[in-house]
């Protein structure tokens, strides 16, 4: 620890003397108000930096940028875009452990997930730069008289905002198929976890990204993030966060008409009936809500086990979240460190206290950890229904919410009655079982027997107040991307 932390120190200085600046048209630059706000380290709660506080100004040089900079970029050969965002990839890579150990001091998140995060970064300009091609390719289609032929074109300059939780890579996952696609960014970052946007910035434009493809404006959601939803510009709004916030914006892109993609919020189930493997189901469960500190959209927060095993599960459950290693982000042994940020830590004690009101026990957890810094014990209620509000809301922290149920109908019926659709994860022998569950639940993705494990070709997203559209494969540029339609006499 003493080693990472002298290390991290070191990667994070020049942040401290500069602070985050924006990043506009390649220039690292202030607000245009001069105003600045603090981020800061959920471990001590102490200020890492000042960072730009952009805003209606800011957001319309950055969208001037971009949108001058679309004019060559949409228009280079998508093989010269491969070669660009595959430097970009190998740069990342080059930069692995800056990116991690920034991101670990930043949002609180154990190293040893956000080592694999930064990766992960990279993997998603990869994977969309070797797509960058053929993203134009359409179809023939044809009957006895017309001969149409479709392709596709970039929108134009798009935004992308951005949540705090595992910041760099779920930027990369937004950011990487719309530079691919020939779309320029203006990207709006979380204001609790700034710093790796800027670092992807400056690495990206070390590596070779023409000035303005990428431009960064950091400051709130109800003025830079409200600004860039409503920019004439500015032709669609990818966003990663709260259900309620993509309502706002949704209503905010009305008068432009703004083409929106949402990933927002979950209330995953974890079903578990009683011919599972109960050893991996309880790995499973236990991974997905007591990894990335619980703050995850996919995690598996609500724990729903048939009646006749629910004791042992959660007796094992239990066990494994009391041995978590709670601790500073940066030493290598930590599984959960600090919530992002005191007003979140605080939300999500509050849960704590709803829990015992509403008749809960808490099994394990359920307090404080320590007097320094946002850390909360891994937590697990038990004896809940499912219209309790610990069943309802998303908690966003380690804590798992175990609901018993008594057959198939009723673990449906739990399943699907919350207001989210995002993740479903399924623990049974029966393949006819999980052919008509699978079927009938309603979730964006599902795992059979299987954590979250994430194949980069496949569609990411969820139904109901979990998001709308699909990223992945060619899921992103279709959102990116316009189709037009050509027709042809014959
Ligand atoms: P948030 O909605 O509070 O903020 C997300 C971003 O939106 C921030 O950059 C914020 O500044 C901006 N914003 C806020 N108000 C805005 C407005 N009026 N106009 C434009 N922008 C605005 O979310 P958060 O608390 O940062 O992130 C946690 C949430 O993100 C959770 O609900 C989580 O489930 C969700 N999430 C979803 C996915 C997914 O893939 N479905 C992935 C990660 C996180």
């Amino acid at each position: 620890l003493t080693e990472n932390l002298r290390r991290a120190e070191g990667y994070i200085a020049h942040f401290a003397q500069t602070g985050v600046r924006n990043h506009i048209g390649g220039e690292s630059v202030a607000a245009a108000s001069g105003a600045t706000f603090d981020t800061l380290s959920p471990v001590d709660l102490k200020p890492l930096a000042k960072v730009a506080k952009g805003g209606v100004e800011d957001i319309d040089r950055a969208v001037a940028a971009a949108k001058e900079a679309f004019k060559t970029w949409s228009k280079m050969p998508g093989t010269d875009r491969r070669k660009l965002l595959i430097k970009v990839a190998e740069a990342i890579e080059a930069n692995a452990e800056r990116i991690a150990f920034t991101e670990c001091l930043d949002t609180g998140q154990a190293l040893r997930f956000m080592s694999k995060a930064a990766l992960r970064g990279a993997a998603n300009f990869r994977f969309f730069a070797d797509k960058a091609p053929a993203a134009e390719d359409g179809q023939a289609l044809r009957n006895a008289t017309q001969m149409n032929v479709t392709s596709r074109r970039p929108i134009g300059p798009v935004g992308v905002i951005t949540p705090w939780n595992t910041p760099f890579m779920l930027s990369t996952w937004k950011i990487a198929p719309a530079l691919a696609a020939g779309c320029t960014v203006v990207h709006k970052p979380a204001e609790f976890s700034p710093m790796t946007a800027k670092l992807l910035v400056e690495i990206a434009e070390e590596a070779g990204l023409p000035r303005g493809v990428l431009n960064l404006v950091n400051g709130y959601g109800e003025d830079a993030g409200k600004r860039l939803t409503e920019h004439p510009d500015i032709k669609a709004i990818a966003f990663v966060g709260e259900s309620r916030t993509g309502s706002m914006i949704m209503a905010q892109g009305a008068a432009t008409l703004k083409r929106v993609h949402f990933e927002l919020g979950g209330k995953n189930p974890v079903i578990v009936f009683d011919d599972a493997d109960i050893d991996r189901a309880v790995d499973a469960a236990s991974f997905m809500i007591y990894s990335l500190n619980g703050e995850r959209c996919t995690s598996s927060s609500r724990l729903l086990v048939q009646e006749n095993i629910y004791d042992e599960v959660c007796t094992r459950v239990a066990k494994v979240a009391a041995n978590i290693k709670v601790g500073h982000p940066l030493d290598p042994e930590t599984v959960v460190g600090p919530l992002i940020h005191p007003e979140h830590e605080a939300k999500v004690l509050s849960y704590f206290e709803t829990a015992r009101k509403e008749g809960a026990t808490i099994a394990t957890g359920g307090k404080k950890v320590g007097d320094q810094g946002c850390y909360v014990a891994p937590t697990l209620f038990t004896q809940a229904r499912n219209d309790m509000t610990i069943a309802q809301e998303e908690i966003f922290g380690p804590v798992l919410t175990a609901i018993p149920f008594a057959d198939e109908d009723e673990a449906l019926a739990l399943a699907n009655d919350v207001d989210y659709g995002l993740a479903a994860y399924l623990w049974t022998a029966d393949l006819d079982r999980a052919m008509r569950m699978t079927d009938a639940l309603e979730a964006g993705m599902i795992w059979v027997n299987s954590e979250n494990v994430r194949h980069l070709p496949s569609p990411f997203g969820g139904v109901k107040a979990s998001g709308i559209g699909r990223d992945g494969g060619d899921w992103s540029f279709d959102f990116y991307m316009e189709t037009v339609n050509v027709s042809f006499p014959r």
